[in-house]
């Protein structure tokens, strides 16, 4: 419809935040089986109750209609899902979105990242959390780190810059790792955030005790190399640091701070199509049936969405003191 985002349709919420940038999840699948992620023998959707590609172009494009500038496709892994790169193309050339960015474990890089470039995603995270095979092959369940290395170096060789391993740490299975990995992302000249486990789903692993927190981190990270607090943000949870004589920075995600949702500006889309207004809270409005039900005529989802705004929640309600988790869905179906 070529609509520009004008006052009436911006995307603004209760407590004045504009959102501005759209997480999808492409797929609930995936190649490897994290331990905070996943269980280990999973169920994962029919096909039919999944997004179709051109479902979530169409999505994506009504977003940015409505003033998104930013778009990261996530998932489940993106890359396993039979061709993503239309897709990525596709979101490439809306005219009004400034990035269009990746979350991926690393695992069919190799094979994609030039072809990634070419249709325009302008930068990728890549989980990585153990420079270890065996280790890797624990937290991963199935995952082989070499190919993750060398998706590591063909994004590299590909032009992505920028590009950012995301940390899980673990009490006792990765905790002792985080030097290393600081190391890793220095000699690559990559970005490296570590994000506090959330309790999200119901998986096999006990919260809590095995959270390692930031500060810990920063702590263990101070005792190597001098950290230079800075002040940029990605308008995310994430505080940064530097470290000077070097390219990469140092980030710190803490779902379990409230401080960072004031300045929320962004909402989630599941492979469901489900719009969640906040990673910790089940307030939700289920697009599917209005792009099914409405296939030539955004109107309906457009006012859809316009209307979620009015439900999105101050803050999210993590607690890791109690025993069931706060919010019981996949990582994998939200996005991380
Ligand atoms: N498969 C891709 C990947 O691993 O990067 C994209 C999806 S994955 C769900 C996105 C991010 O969420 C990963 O960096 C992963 O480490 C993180 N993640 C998954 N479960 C988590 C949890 N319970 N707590 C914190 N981070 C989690
Ligand atoms: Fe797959 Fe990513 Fe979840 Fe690991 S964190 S199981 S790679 S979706």
């Amino acid at each position: 419809m070529g609509m520009t985002a004008s006052n009436s349709t911006a995307l603004i919420d209760r407590f004045g935040r504009r959102v501005d940038y759209i997480r999808l999840s492409i797929t609930d699948r995936c190649d490897f089986r994290c331990v905070y992620c996943m269980g280990e023998d999973m169920t994962f959707l029919p096909r039919e109750e999944v997004l179709s590609l051109e479902e979530c172009a169409r999505l994506v494009r009504v977003f940015v209609s409505m003033g998104v500038q930013k778009v990261r496709i996530t998932g489940g892994e993106p890359l396993v899902r039979k061709n993503a790169l239309w897709l990525f193309e596709q979101i490439g050339t809306l005219p009004g979105l400034r990035e269009q960015v990746l979350t991926t474990n690393g695992s069919q890089l190799d094979q994609y990242a030039t072809q990634l470039k070419a249709a325009g995603v302008h930068r990728i995270n890549i989980s990585l959390d153990s420079l270890d095979a065996e280790r890797f092959r624990k937290i991963t369940r199935v995952g082989d780190l070499t190919k993750v290395l060398r998706g590591i170096e063909a994004a590299r060789a590909a032009g992505f810059q920028h590009t950012k391993l995301n940390c899980v740490l673990m009490r006792g299975i990765n905790d002792d790792e985080a030097p290393a990995l600081v190391q890793f992302a220095i000699d690559k000249q990559l970005d490296i955030a570590f994000i506090e486990e959330m309790p999200l789903g119901e998986v096999n692993h006990s919260r809590g005790s095995s959270c390692v927190s930031n500060d810990e981190t920063l702590q263990q990270l101070q005792q190597r190399y001098t950290l230079v607090s800075s002040t940029e943000t990605t308008g995310g949870p994430a505080r940064y640091w530097r470290i000077p004589g070097t390219e990469t920075r140092v980030g710190f995600i803490s779902p379990h701070s409230h401080n960072f949702c004031e300045a929320c500006n962004r909402v989630r889309i599941t492979c469901k199509g489900e719009l969640y207004l906040c990673l910790g809270q089940e307030d939700m409005v289920d697009l599917m049936p209005l792009l099914r039900n409405h296939p030539d005529d955004d109107a309906p989802l457009r006012a859809a969405i316009l209307n979620a705004m009015g439900i999105k929640p101050k803050g999210h309600d993590f607690d890791l003191r109690r025993a069931e988790p706060a919010v019981v869905r996949f990582m994998s179906m939200t996005g991380g």
